[in-house]
């Protein structure tokens, strides 16, 4: 049975992506970017491990509500590509479109024995590592200027003006707990942890 180890879903989000999107978040990243916004996802213990066939399930539920696509992050989604790539094509059957953020480069992913199969599943990639000193304020959904989008198929196109909107931060409080998610990230969880610096 595969599985995946998950650090956070939110079935519904506009703050991930175009349209409205299902996003998940990984558990466990390789890489170390000063600055990154999802410590806690960072190690490759914790999270929950989820079934793919729930998962998709949960997907599809999602989507007879109305999402475009989902949204992979991370951690890092090409460390878990087995199980990434699985989904990516499970979601691409159900009619969706696949987004992904990886603090890889595609040259890189390119050269990687494992990355493929997850790549030939994408329609949009952002790429490259985080990089706090290189804000981008410009690309929606975009955290630094180094990173790229790319548009791995034709299902989507640079010149939407979606990508010049402006960033949108999304809250939830339910049964299961806060969760926050868009951007800054960063900012809204101190401000949730109660150590937020004045404004
Ligand atoms: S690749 Fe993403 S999750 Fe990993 S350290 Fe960099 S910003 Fe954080």
């Amino acid at each position: 049975m595969t599985t995946l180890s998950i650090a956070q879903i939110v079935p519904c989000t506009e703050a991930e992506g175009p349209g409205r999107r299902f996003a998940l978040w990984f558990q466990g990243c390789p890489l170390r970017c000063p600055g990154c916004c999802n410590p806690e996802f960072l190690p490759f213990q914790g999270g929950q491990e989820r079934s793919l066939a729930d998962l998709v399930a949960e997907i599809e539920q999602a989507r007879n509500q109305g999402i475009e696509g989902i949204t992979l992050l991370g951690g890092e989604p090409f460390a878990h590509a087995a199980g990434a790539s699985a989904l990516a094509r499970e979601a691409r059957r159900l009619g969706l479109s696949v987004m992904v953020f990886s603090g890889y480069t595609l040259p890189e992913l390119r050269q990687s024995p494992t990355a493929a199969g997850l790549l030939e599943s994408i329609d949009i990639l952002v790429d490259g590592p985080y990089r706090r000193d290189l804000p981008d304020t410009k690309r929606r959904w975009i955290g630094s200027t180094n990173q790229n989008i790319h548009f791995l198929t034709d299902r989507y196109r640079a010149d939407d003006p979606c990508w010049k909107q402006r960033n949108t931060l999304e809250i939830r409080l339910d049964s299961s707990g806060l969760t926050v998610n868009g951007f800054p990230a960063l900012h809204a969880k101190e401000f949730w942890k109660g150590s937020f610096p004045h404004a």
